[in-house]
């Protein structure tokens, strides 16, 4: 009944010169769950020991295989996937690699047992080193179940360029993450050692997908995407709000057509996307599904390595881009819920409103030094004795009112110079008003630079400055969007400069350490930039020194159009560098650092 046969050399050698796999106990993972799926399976089980090098295990409940099936499943081209040129061009399946059974088979200790659903006996298989030493009868569950022993046995060579245990076992875990998320319907369960790491039941959507693999905690900070671009595309996932970033891209997953895919497009897109939403150097945290015409997107370039090319990268950028965008800005209104002061206002206490009218405009409360004193406002309710005063002062009190529900907040008082205290009904609300001044400022004048250009001024003299040549290609290269910045400069014989004006808001007396300062940051910025983004930084990095310093103290008025203000903007959440302009502390938190809930 057995039949012996061995699966070609050249797999072997392929393997041993690393073609094939790469992050092998990952690799083998992945494909053996990619297997599972194309089999239908609804439950998946994965057992590893010593980060998968002593043991991958996957047991599914697919529709399991036929002795001949599961005999060819081992033959190095046995695929049934793609039978002609043009089933390549339209891969929507996930397996389309052939050979990685046979290429696990061939560097492992390998065993099989597979049985059909309605089939009397199901087939074991045993491969060690890639010879088929025993078929026969096996009486498992249906499906398929897979165990891969001692990886690389037979190629020490191989084994060396193995990673730790941890690393092996770190490699896997994320590679489950990206099986789980990308099938939430699938039931997953993933042991490590003898540790149960997560045990996932089938989910209705990505949304309690994420929920069971991540917490509560995460979901909350994300925010439904969604797009469409041309070429067919259609965007869909969640992705993180301004200001959840993680310090590598681990938890940034993108799938192409239900596949986890590395694109540099999208990478790029998503930095676009995010910027001045996240730090310099942070990566944000989405779980984005791109689905478009597989004849559209070929993602055979390098299964090992999972990238993908697009046939419009540039249709497929600003589809992502312009989806990104639109997800941040459509989390402002919960954003600027937290704003609201309290249902029932407090009743006031000493030296609250009733005082204002006696000494506007007044310095708000200043909380650093000895005990503050409590000051009580809502916003839009005009304050008859202060708006006689100085009715000038009141334009954001104004608009407030226009508006069917007046935006009420409460200011206690200023900390530190530097943070508004506010109340809400989740407990206490703080700005930083420079990060917040910074934000208003870089909207406002990134408006204006779109729309007729920052207002500039004359130097006193005009003056001229060499540059590099590689500097002066860049400059030559962005004069006109430097000139859009308000920048007065023109080229002066070659590699020679001059300028005369400056950006209206900008205070510096030295042009030309300025210009060095501009050429070196955005240089070094703008290395994928458009004019538009090129712009952006530029602002970014000067509205930094413009915007409120941290111990300027603000008068009432001022704080309350700065919140105002901000809570106007497109992405109000940080300043342009990702810093954010608000954080709460709730009543919760503050009841547990009190110890009145444990
Ligand atoms: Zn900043």
């Amino acid at each position: 009944m057995s039949r012996i046969r061995l699966l070609p050399d050249i797999v072997a050698s392929q393997v041993a010169a690393g073609e094939v796999v790469e992050r092998p106990p990952a690799s083998v993972v992945k494909e053996l769950i990619e297997n599972s799926i194309d089999a239908g399976a609804r439950k998946i089980e994965i057992l590893i020991r010593r980060g998968g090098i002593s043991l991958v295990r996957v047991v599914d409940d697919g529709c399991g295989m036929d002795r001949d099936d599961a005999l060819l499943s081992l033959e190095r081209h046995a695929t049934s996937k793609i039978r002609s040129a043009a089933d390549l061009a339209a891969i929507a399946t996930l397996g389309f690699r052939g050979e990685a059974l046979p290429s696990i088979a061939s560097v492992s200790r390998f065993r099989l047992t597979t049985r059909e659903p309605n089939a009397i006996a199901g087939t074991e298989i045993i491969v060690n080193g890639g010879k088929i030493d025993v078929v026969r009868d096996g009486g498992e569950a249906p499906g398929t179940q897979v165990e891969v022993r001692s990886l690389f046995y037979n190629l020490p060579a191989r084994r060396k360029f193995l990673r730790s245990e941890n690393t092996e076992s770190r490699n896997i875990e994320h590679q489950l993450q990206l099986q789980a998320i990308g099938h939430p319907q699938i039931a997953f369960s993933f042991v490590r050692d003898t540790r149960l790491v997560f045990q996932l039941p089938p989910a209705a959507s990505l949304h309690d997908r994420i929920r069971d693999l991540y917490g509560n905690e995460l979901l909350e900070r994300l925010l439904p995407v969604s797009g469409a671009g041309l070429d067919k595309i259609e965007i869909s996932g969640l992705v993180g709000r301004a200001g959840l970033s993680r310090q590598t891209r681990a938890q940034q997953l993108v799938f192409v057509n239900g596949r986890a895919v590395e694109s540099p497009v999208v990478t790029a897109a998503l930095r676009e996307g995010y910027h001045t939403a996240l730090m310099k150097g942070q990566f944000p945290v989405t779980f984005l599904f791109l689905k478009l015409d597989p004849a559209s997107v070929d993602v055979n370039v390098h299964p090992a390595k999972r990238e993908v090319r697009f046939r419009d990268p540039t249709a497929v950028r600003e589809a992502v881009v312009n989806s990104i965008r639109r997800a941040l800005e459509g989390g402002r209104s919960d954003w600027q819920e937290k704003f609201h002061a309290p249902a029932a206002p407090p009743r006031p206490t000493i030296g609250t409103t009733a005082k204002i009218p006696e000494a506007p405009p007044r310095e708000l409360p200043q909380l650093g030094g000895a005990l503050g004193e409590r000051y009580n406002v809502v916003a839009g309710v005009a304050d008859p004795g202060r708006a006689a005063a100085k009715p000038d002062e009141l334009p954001s009190r104004t608009r407030t009112q226009g508006d069917s529900s007046p935006r009420q907040f409460q200011i206690i008082g200023i900390l530190n110079k530097l943070y508004v205290l506010m109340e809400n009904a989740d407990g206490l609300v703080l700005v930083d008003q420079h990060a917040a001044h910074e934000r208003i400022l870089f909207e406002e004048l990134r408006r204006r630079m779109e729309e007729q250009g920052v207002p500039s001024q004359k130097l006193l003299i005009p003056q001229t400055f060499d540059l590099p040549p590689r500097d002066a290609e860049w400059v030559e290269r962005n004069l006109s969007i430097l000139q859009k910045m308000g920048i007065g400069i023109e080229g002066f014989g070659p590699n020679t400069f001059k300028i005369d004006s400056l950006p209206a808001f900008l205070q510096t007396s030295d042009p030309i350490s300025f210009m060095q300062r501009v050429i070196d940051d955005l240089k070094s910025a703008s290395d994928s930039s458009s004019a538009l983004r090129l712009g952006e930084e530029m602002i970014a990095m000067t509205v930094c020194r413009h915007a409120v310093k941290a111990n300027d103290p603000l008068r009432y008025l001022e704080v309350e159009k700065l919140i105002q203000d901000l809570l106007e903007c497109d992405l109000p959440y940080c300043c342009p560098h990702g810093r954010p302009t608000m954080i709460q502390i709730s009543l919760a938190e503050l009841e547990k650092k009190f110890g009145r809930k444990v």
